[in-house]
């Protein structure tokens, strides 16, 4: 099969901006003519992304390497064996997931049989951004096509090693007439996003999920936006401090803190403050030795843009540890800042690097209340001994998802939906809940004709509204 893609506009942007149009009409083509809407054809997409992730496991590693600078076990367990696992299981419940739903009819329907069918949606625009560029691309795309979609993929650019390998060659092992990958930055998105799509599933920061929602709504396009923000990490007096500072290390500092759930900033309760910082700094110096510029097991930023950008963000608060950067290498220090105020930059905006303030409140109330002075976060994790605690802080807060003593762990389960809310975003996927964001699922009755009651008919009598009213 040849690769059908359209290739990043470097050479002669406005031929290729010109043909995007035509990758969306073609595609629209091949759904109308049926051919997604088979099992079979499912099935053999999915069972082509398994073999994608097993026979160019090492193209992927290596595209991811040369973006991130990912250490090998990251790359295979975040994205590479996570997209495997995921067309697998898509696969195994595909049958269950597509069957037609009974639900029952009420008496006013009666005679009569109520199903729901999970129908395709068509053609989807599936955008996904840098930081795990492989998984963020992939994933959706198995839900879309479990559902029997036409996808078009937009990777990230600022990952371009991820998305030229996608483009190469993830086309030998989908149908490349039913899935086509556009590659490129803005111009190329701007272009798309003025095309029709059935769906729109983005995956970015807010500022551009208003502009996807702004230009969906102009063909009332439903949108799927993961978003991000700072999701809090609150620590009380009762937690296992050993094991909470070696997981919200471990958490904050996987890819080098560029990851959507990672946690953003700590509360932790005053009276267990410093000995959680002391835990914290030893687990930094555990994990990525006394020099973590050498160390194997640590991710570089994505850019010097965003190096700039993080850079800036360490003059808040006290240095615990860390702060040493290096922009020829990419490379920023694991980094935990004490003694910071919600007035210094790093507290205005998502980190999305490995910087981890660290702020002290009197009481999981106080913490509670901070939480909910800012927007609905993408994550929040609670680590505390104390039933009671936990069930307060999931009840008195709002996030996308939550884990309690670990960190973004609630991912790893397919039967858990993964989204946002509010500001985090809106709709959520994995598992059967990507098949549900990429179907329509439609009511469908079945009446039979040998039964046909004149009630409902005009004219209308007295005794009709009598009865009528008896039986509603
Ligand atoms: P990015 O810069 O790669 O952008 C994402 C996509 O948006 C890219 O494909 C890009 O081409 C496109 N884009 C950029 N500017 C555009 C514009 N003006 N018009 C149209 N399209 C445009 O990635 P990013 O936004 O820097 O990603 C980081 C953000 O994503 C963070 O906020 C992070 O929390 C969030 N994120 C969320 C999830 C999640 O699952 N909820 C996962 C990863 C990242």
């Amino acid at each position: 099969m040849t690769a059908q893609h359209v290739p990043a506009s470097s050479t002669d942007p406005s031929t290729e901006l010109d043909l995007i149009p035509q990758v969306v009409q073609r595609l629209r083509a091949r759904f109308e003519s049926g051919v997604t809407r088979s099992r079979r054809w499912r099935e053999q997409q999915l069972e082509g992304i398994e073999r994608f992730v097993a026979e160019c496991e090492k193209d992927i590693f290596e595209a991811l390497h040369a973006d991130l600078g990912k250490p090998e076990i990251e790359a295979f367990g975040a994205e590479i064996s996570y997209v495997a696992n995921d067309a697998k299981h898509a696969r195994k419940h595909l049958a269950q997931w597509m069957k037609e739903e009974k639900v029952s009819t009420p008496l006013v329907a009666m005679p009569g049989k109520s199903t729901i069918q999970s129908e395709p949606l068509g053609v989807v625009l599936i955008i996904s951004p840098w930081n795990y560029p492989f998984q963020l691309l992939m994933a959706p795309l198995v839900g879309a096509l479990a559902a029997g979609n036409c996808a078009v993929l937009k990777p990230s650019e600022v990952a371009p090693h991820t998305s030229a390998m996608l483009a190469k060659l993830l086309p030998r092992y989908v149908d490349p007439t039913c899935i086509e990958i556009v590659e490129g930055a803005v111009p190329e998105t701007t272009k798309l996003l003025e095309q029709r799509f059935d769906h729109i599933f983005y995956t970015g920061n807010g500022t551009v999920g208003r502009i996807i929602m702004r230009a969906a709504a102009e063909h009332l396009t439903p949108v799927t936006l993961e978003l991000g923000g700072k999701s809090p990490t609150i620590v009380d007096r009762t937690a296992d401090l050993d094991v909470t500072a070696k997981r919200i290390v471990w958490g904050k500092f996987f890819n080098a803190g560029q990851t959507c759930v990672a946690p953003d900033y700590v509360l932790v309760e005053e009276s267990v403050h410093d000995a959680l910082l002391t835990r914290m700094v030893a687990a930094v110096r555990e994990f990525y030795g006394d020099d973590p510029q050498r160390s194997d097991s640590y991710c570089r930023i994505v850019n010097e843009r965003h190096h700039d950008r993080l850079t800036k963000l360490l003059d808040s608060g006290e240095i615990a540890c860390g702060g040493q950067h290096d922009k020829s290498d990419r490379f920023i220090a694991p980094t935990i800042l004490r003694d910071v105020t919600w007035d210094d930059a790093v507290m205005k905006e998502e980190i999305f690097g490995p910087i981890l303030p660290v702020l002290a409140v009197r009481d999981v109330d106080e913490a509670i209340r901070t939480v909910n002075d800012h927007d609905k976060p993408l994550a929040l994790y609670v680590f505390s001994s104390d039933k009671s605690t936990q069930k307060k802080v999931l009840a008195r807060t709002s996030s996308g998802g939550a884990t309690v003593n670990h960190v973004w762990m609630h991912l790893a389960v397919p039967d858990l939906p993964f989204g946002g809310v509010g500001e985090s975003g809106m709709g959520a996927y994995h598992g059967k809940h990507s098949f549900d964001v990429f179907s329509h699922r439609k009511a469908v009755l079945r009446k039979p004709t040998q039964v046909d009651p004149p009630i409902l008919y005009p004219p209308y009598t007295a005794t009709k509204t009598k009865w009528v009213k008896r039986i509603l």
